[in-house]
């Protein structure tokens, strides 16, 4: 690896709930009774719910299929896109925002559909403070570092002052609907210098492929709520990130004839890593 490791971590870990549950003594084999669970979980918060599949959207299944009033029963946090792929989406403490392709952001109609997004109720289980200058290669491979598993789902909290973000958001896109890769062609891009604010995102296991986006997939909103957008790229000055282990996944797949006739067979990794990641970046 020549990955020159910078010590630049001060904080770090409070493991605060679930994960040291006791497992009930009287249910469990002895040999196991000593062994406390790495991931416990609550069954009613600890789901990520995932409205459609990332390859739908990669074939330019557009059309919204849940609303954000029924989306927002199901997680206070979270990210995601709109009907016709009018932009990024960001949950944040329970309220939705539209991250429009003009770089603005719009508050979000409870009637307003989404044909792809991910929630979950956060309840941080790892918290840690960053005091040291990160770019986005460094603290992910940090966070993977403290993580107790890449098998599960996280949902990703960072707040804080980022010397440097980019951002990009999708116009809105009209039917016959073209894939992501043809709509993501024309995407707005913002950078952003000494900004606060927060970035919202989920850790998906490599498994997920076809149904999320392996890996980490963040957004960020800026701290006034006026900007933000998919995160390409970032270095933060100063954060404080918390990790909600989330070790259930619940996929809901919608009803109409947009999704069920489409083809979904094949594997579009290779597309995803592009349309997700940023196109200034050496893969
Ligand atoms: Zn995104």
């Amino acid at each position: 690896m020549k990955e020159n490791y910078r010590i630049w971590l001060v904080a770090i870990a409070l493991i605060l709930t679930g994960s040291l549950a006791p497992a009930s003594a009287a249910a469990s084999p002895a040999s196991l009774a000593s062994e406390a669970p790495l991931v416990a979980s609550d069954a009613s918060k600890d789901v990520l719910f995932q409205e459609s599949t990332i390859t739908a959207l990669m074939q330019g299944v557009f059309n919204g299929s849940m609303t954000f009033s029924e989306l927002g029963k199901h997680g206070d946090f979270g990210i995601g896109t709109f009907e016709g792929l009018d932009g990024e989406m960001v949950e944040l403490d329970g309220q939705f925002y539209q991250v429009k392709a003009d770089g603005k952001v719009y508050p979000v109609n409870g009637s307003m559909e989404t044909p792809f997004a991910d929630v979950t109720f956060f309840e941080p289980d790892l918290k840690i403070s960053i005091n040291n200058s990160a770019n986005q290669t460094e603290l992910q491979k940090y966070l993977e570092a403290q993580i107790p598993s890449p098998n599960i789902f996280y949902a990703i909290r960072i707040d804080g002052t980022f010397d440097y973000v980019k951002t990009r958001s999708v116009p809105a896109q009209n039917p016959p609907y073209p894939t992501l890769t043809e709509a993501v062609a024309h995407q707005s891009v913002f950078e952003f210098h000494n900004q606060s604010g927060t970035i919202v995102g989920f850790w998906s296991p490599a498994y997920a492929n076809g149904a999320n986006v392996p890996g980490y997939h963040f957004h960020f909103l800026n701290e006034n709520r006026t900007a933000g957008g998919h995160v390409l790229d970032f270095t933060i000055k100063n954060a404080s990130v918390a990790i909600d282990y989330t070790p259930q996944f619940f996929m809901n797949l919608p009803a109409d004839k947009d999704f069920l006739q489409e083809d979904l067979t094949g594997s579009k990794e290779e597309d995803l890593q592009k349309v997700e990641s940023n196109p200034d970046k050496a893969k």
